[in-house]
Parts: structure tokens; sequence; C-alpha cells
């Protein structure tokens, strides 16, 4: 079995149209969008969804108000500013609400003025309640720890869903991180080890994986221990300096790399630049991809190109996936 991960430096360069070519071409393959932060691949593949699974990843502390003494000991320790103090007036008759924002900000410093007009506004003393914003957690656990009644709780946090799915191409698994959710190299290793496990109870012999832009720790996830990686750019100053980037990432994983130029015609000269750049690197340019607006519409149709059109960047992808897959036959020559 072979994986093939798509990737590209930055967003919009055209790699998750590349994987749905693929998806259409390769029958059968399983397909896996680990493109987790923000997923698009099921735009194209109209997944009909069998399975979903909670994704679960990190810890959230939660300060239980009626064991809280209000002693303010998590607010000291954390580190992260996740501690919110709110008067315990708040909500109640009183029109202050103890922000001490007129306190801070007085020009002249009138603070007992300020003081007596608060209590005349209803303000009761400065008894406060504690509450963790749960954006701001970083689940550290140091807050639960200095609690000297135990009233924090420290649940898992539901940080998202994968799913499994039939699509016309195959088998798919893709996934949704929840909105500020983290831990999605987490949950990218939940995508690939499924598609993994599908594809070897159907005998599927490659998994065609659409991973996320950049070089961060997703990007890291999706890669490492896969078979060959295709880095999708285009010819802009952004495409060629980010591809670099990709470029190192590989080849400290050790990962064998091609790379394909999408809408190389917007900028011949920057496509020769990035052509000379991978003859140097002595990595292979699999193919190149011509604009054409023919991707746009299928897009807009919820199609592969490939399904579309015969000719245009859709003959261009169709070549583009006779070079990958003789590399990857390659590969597997090698093996055996
Ligand atoms: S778990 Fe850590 S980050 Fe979250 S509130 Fe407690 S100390 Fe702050
Ligand atoms: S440390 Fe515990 S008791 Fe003290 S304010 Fe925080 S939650 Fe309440």
């Amino acid at each position: 079995m072979k994986e093939l991960v798509i990737i590209s430096g930055k967003g919009g360069s055209g790699k998750t149209s590349v994987a749905a070519s693929f998806a259409v071409l390769a029958q059968p393959a399983v397909i896996a969008d680990c493109d987790v932060d923000a997923a698009d691949l099921h735009l194209l593949m109209s997944p009909r969804i069998n399975e979903r699974h909670e994704f679960h990843s990190g810890h959230e502390a939660v300060i239980r108000q009626e064991d809280c003494i209000g002693c303010g000991a998590c607010l000291a320790h954390c580190r992260f500013e996740a501690v919110v103090r709110m008067p315990t007036t708040f909500g109640s008759n009183s029109v202050c609400k103890d922000c001490e924002f007129c306190v801070r900000s007085c020009p002249v410093r009138v603070n007992e003025m300020i003081r007596a007009m608060r209590e005349s506004s209803g303000y009761q003393g400065d008894e406060a309640a504690f509450y963790i914003d749960p954006v701001a957690c970083e689940g550290c656990g140091v807050c639960v720890q200095f609690c000297p009644v135990q009233a924090i709780d420290f649940p898992e946090c539901l940080c998202g869903e994968w799913m499994v799915s039939d699509t016309r191409c195959g088998p798919m698994v893709h996934a949704r991180l929840g909105i500020a959710a983290e831990n999605s190299g987490k949950l990218v290793c939940t995508v690939r080890r499924e598609a993994r496990r599908i594809a070897e109870e159907r005998n599927h012999e490659l998994i065609i994986v659409d991973g996320p832009p950049g070089i961060g720790c997703p990007v890291i996830a999706s890669i490492t221990g896969s078979d060959l990686v295709l880095a999708v750019t285009e010819p802009t100053p952004s495409g060629e300096h980010d591809l670099k980037r990709v470029v190192q990432l590989a080849r400290h994983f050790g990962i064998p790399m091609a790379v394909c130029i999408n809408k190389w015609d917007i900028n011949e000269d920057m496509s020769a630049r990035i052509e000379t750049f991978c003859n140097e690197q002595s990595i292979p340019l699999a193919g190149k991809i011509r604009y054409d607006q023919a991707l746009t519409r299928s897009q807009i149709q919820g199609q592969a190109v490939v399904e579309a059109e015969k000719h245009g960047a859709a003959a261009d992808l169709r070549n583009l996936w006779a070079a990958i897959s003789a590399t990857l036959l390659q590969f597997s020559n090698h093996a055996a």
C-alpha cells in the first residue's frame, strides 16, 4: 500500500483540485482529507457519511461555582490570563460592574470620588466570582493543582469530529476541527490511521491524502511516514518562497518529493525560476497545469475537472497523474 500526500507551502495553490482529480483517476483508492482546519475536499467529493466520531483532545478547566471559596489562587497562578474575576454584583440591579475602567482611566485620579459614585450606584463590595475563559485556557492544569478546595473540574475537550464516508470514487475519511480548537496534528493522525485501516480492510493499494497548507504541526503529521509528497505550487513570489520551506521539511523527514506548478502560464518567468530551483535541488517536476477557467466551473458544479473536461487543465492533470502513478509504481517495484 502506498500513501501519496498532496501539500502546498501556501493555501489556495490548487492542492485540493489536484487531490480530487487524482481521486477520480486513481480509483480504487482511499481518500483522506487531512486539511482539518479548513476541510473542503468534501465539496468536490460529495461524501455520504456512514460513521461520525467525536474527537476529544486536551483538557479544559471549569470552576464549580458551588464549591469555589473565592480565594483567587487560580487567578494568581494562571500564566495564560484565562481566569476571569467577576464582581458578584454582576447581573444584579447595580449599574456598576466593577470593571475599574474609570479608576484606571481617570486623568486626574479622583479615585475617592469614583468609589463614592460606585457605591451610590448600588455596588455592594468587592466580592467576586471566578470563571475560566474556555478560549484562553491552555489546559495546563496548574489551577487544578493549586485550588485549595478542589473546585476545578478538568474534563477532556470535545475538539471536533471525524467521519468515514463513501464517495463516487471510493471511501473517504475526513474531519472537522471545532472553532478555536487545537491539536489539529492529532486529528490528522486519526484521519490517516483510519484511512490506512480502511485501505487494508478493502485491499486498496493507494491512499490519497489532501494535506494542510504551511509547514506546521498538521503538515508534519500529514507527511511523516508517507511514501511520496507532491508539492503543488504556483508561480508567484509567495508560491516560490513557501515551496522552498516545504522542500526543507520533506528533506528533513527523508520523504521523496515531486513538484507540480499550478497556473504555470500566468507568470512564465517565475515558472522557469521554480523549474530551475527543482533541477538544482534534484526534485522531479512531475507536471505543470495551465490556468483554465474550466477548473472553477467544475468546482462550482461540485466535480473534479477531469470528470467534466478532456482538454486544457484536465489534460494537464491526467499527465500529472500518469507521472505520479509511474513514480509510485517504481517505489512498489523497488520494495518488491
Ligand atoms: S488549566 Fe492552565 S490555562 Fe487553563 S485556567 Fe487553569 S492555569 Fe489557566
Ligand atoms: S483556586 Fe479554587 S477556590 Fe480559589 S478561586 Fe480558584 S476555583 Fe475558587
